[in-house]
């Protein structure tokens, strides 16, 4: 199981949100047979996502970020319910590049950085806020940073790691979002530059066991942290039957004839869970009554 813990700084100056995320990001994997270059890519984006539907206040709010950055692994996409609970989707998820010299995966290859990074939140009821940005980096991190300076003016942090073994088995990720809220000042962002700067890279922290806890510590040294709240969040995905029958509702009423007409039944598969619905031609007809 996967957590989201929120902290705010004893002065009320900065909030911090983290993630433990190897559960969830296994799951995707387990799912999408995904590379590790991929599994790099849509797991920070999962994260990511996660962290920023946990922060909608809306009950039953949901939050939709795609990428569609022009590299080889295709557009990515990811969806976080209010809880934090994320599900996602990449095009390519076999993309296989090979890591560098340096061992570096090129997760900007895989995401592209000629495009744009959007975002939509459905608040449940109304009309949804839609953002979009062009893609300033393409390794999903940098990206939600400049999301939240241009769209909605919050200065942010994001540090997002997916680490794996000596020979690419994915072994753990976790991540963390630091926000300053709008009394903080120099200061508070100078210390923040500052433990960034002198403090292992997140990387290397969940690399050495770490726990988020911990991790939040070391990245906010200088600061006392409160923690808010602490919930369990996975991998979900709120497919159903239902679900699918209304986005073949949205086919033109001629190709769902043409269907049922050719095939006894069809299958439908969910892509972001891989669960596979079966319809028979009647079924298929009914649709359109
Ligand atoms: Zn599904």
């Amino acid at each position: 199981m996967g957590k989201i813990l929120r902290y705010i700084t004893d002065d009320g100056l900065v909030s911090v949100t983290a993630i433990e995320g190897t559960d969830i990001v296994a799951e995707a994997k387990r799912i999408f047979g995904t590379t590790p270059v991929m599994t790099l890519a849509l797991g920070r984006l999962l994260m990511g996502t996660a962290i920023m539907g946990d922060m909608l206040k809306e009950e039953n709010g949901s939050i939709t970020v795609r990428m569609n950055g022009g590299g080889q692994g295709g557009s990515l996409i990811a969806v976080s319910d209010f809880k934090g609970n994320p599900r996602g989707y990449a095009q390519v998820p076999g993309l296989l590049i090979m890591p560098d010299d340096n061992g570096q995966l090129d997760i900007t290859g895989a995401v592209g950085s000629s495009g744009t990074f959007s975002v939509v939140k459905d608040f449940g009821a109304g009309e949804p806020y839609i953002g979009q940005i062009p893609i300033v980096k393409g390794n999903v991190s940098e990206d939600i940073t400049a999301y939240y300076a241009v769209s909605e003016q919050i200065p942010t942090v994001v540090l997002l790691g997916v680490i794996f073994d000596k020979i690419w088995n994915f072994s753990r990720a976790g991540g963390l979002f630091i926000q300053l809220l709008p009394a903080a000042d120099e200061r508070e962002i100078e210390i923040i530059e500052k433990n960034l700067k002198e403090q292992p890279k997140i990387e290397a922290m969940l690399e050495n066991g770490l726990s988020m806890e911990e991790i939040c510590q070391k990245v906010m040294t200088g600061f006392n942290l409160e923690l808010l709240s602490e919930d369990e969040v996975s991998y979900k995905c709120n497919c159903s039957l239902e679900r699918v029958k209304r986005s073949l509702m949205t086919l033109d009423k001629g190709e769902i004839i043409k269907m049922a007409n050719e095939e006894e039944s069809i299958e439908v598969c969910c892509h972001f869970c891989d669960k596979k619905y079966n319809l028979s031609s009647q079924e298929l007809l009914d649709l359109i009554k």
